[in-house]
């Protein structure tokens, strides 16, 4: 197999081709991360064969290896990533901006780990609800906003903590689609639309209800160490816990403008386990690989 000439960065696929046969005959991997170590090792190499690219204005052409678009691929992520935040800064308008994040409680996570697709659903539905609603209300904006949101389900340290993160214009369109609304009144310093404290409360109420939806039609499970709120008065003791709390929830004017916000999502987004960025070194069939500033071994 061929593969391009580097000037010496050692990268993912570089340590899989190297090391993965003696690591796959000593460990049983699942198998999606055989086809992911298989997509990567072979990612821009003679393997998959090539293809010319060639300029348009110049007529230069170039013959490259094709890519295996594995999503775990550290290589083809990038890329994807590159493009996905081109067509999201595309989407933004010439006006100020908003970064709110909406988080779930603690106590959720273990049901949320269980019925990922169901709870992040609500997630989605009663964040970007709470919002587009606080925001049509013309005690506050009265208009559309618009809102772009992203699902974060755990962070650097791999524990669960659900949220959404929402980037919405401070502003929005009224009605008849012709004029660009301001807010009514911006909570003094931090220049939103509408106070943090009736973003959390509504957020909070929608989501319960949502949630409660979910359970009264049977939708959700209940299993291990959360069995118990299977039990319809647990629930509801459960439930009635949750709407005492305050719900942590964040809606300040971003310090770097949307742009920041979206580069910084789209990291998340778009991220690979290590990328290629992280490894610092390989020696004697370890590697050495920085997180956070920190180095470790594997
Ligand atoms: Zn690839
Ligand atoms: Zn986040």
């Amino acid at each position: 197999m061929n593969i391009p000439h580097r000037l010496n960065k050692i990268e993912v696929g570089d340590i899989f081709r190297q090391y993965g046969d003696a690591y796959r005959k000593n460990h049983k991997l699942p198998l999606q991360s055989l086809k992911a170590m298989s997509a990567i090792e072979i990612c821009r190499t003679s393997a998959l064969g090539g293809h010319v690219d060639e300029c348009d204005s110049c007529g230069h052409s170039r013959n490259s290896y094709n890519s295996c678009r594995n999503r775990h691929c550290p290589k083809c992520q990038s890329l994807a990533k590159e493009r996905w935040l081109e067509a999201r800064k595309k989407e933004l308008l010439p006006v100020s901006y908003l970064h709110g994040v909406l988080t779930i409680p603690f106590e959720l996570n273990p049901i949320a780990l269980i019925n990922q697709k169901e709870i992040y659903d609500v997630l989605f539905k009663s964040g970007t609800e709470t919002l587009r609603e606080l925001g049509f209300d013309p005690k506050h904006l009265g208009g559309e906003i618009g809102i772009i949101a992203i699902l974060h389900t755990w962070g650097q340290n791999l524990m669960d903590h659900p949220h959404l993160h929402c980037i919405v214009p401070c502003g929005g369109l009224s009605e008849d689609g012709k004029k660009w609304l301001l807010p009514r009144k911006t909570t003094r310093k931090k220049k939103v639309f509408v106070h943090v404290n009736v973003v959390s409360d509504l957020f909070k109420k929608k989501f319960l209800y949502y949630f409660k939806g979910l359970y009264l039609t049977g939708k959700i499970k209940f299993v291990g160490k959360i069995a118990n709120l299977g039990n319809r008065q647990e629930f509801e003791k459960f439930c009635g816990n949750l709407l005492k709390k305050k719900w942590i929830t964040y809606i300040k004017k971003p310090f770097g403008g949307p742009e920041q916000v979206i580069e910084y999502l789209g990291r998340y987004t778009h991220r690979v386990a290590i990328s290629n960025e992280r490894i610092i070194k390989t020696r004697k069939r370890q590697s050495y690989i920085s997180l956070q500033g920190l180095s470790r071994r594997q």
